[in-house]
């Protein structure tokens, strides 16, 4: 079964609460910069296939 992304275009810094756009290419565990407060983030799977990102210092 093909790994499908279930977040749209953008999830949510949890530092700055800004928007952070994505490319629906990414996997969990890759690691995204927040544009705004660069931040590290890893983009994290929830069990129930949710996606979200997670400080990655
Ligand atoms: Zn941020």
């Amino acid at each position: 079964m093909p790994l499908k992304a279930s977040y749209n275009d953008y999830l949510t810094c949890p530092m700055c609460d800004v928007e952070v756009p994505l490319s629906g290419d990414e996997r969990p565990g890759e690691q995204v910069f927040c544009p705004y407060c660069q931040t590290p983030l890893a983009l994290r799977r929830t069990k129930t296939d949710e996606y979200y990102l997670e400080e990655d210092y």
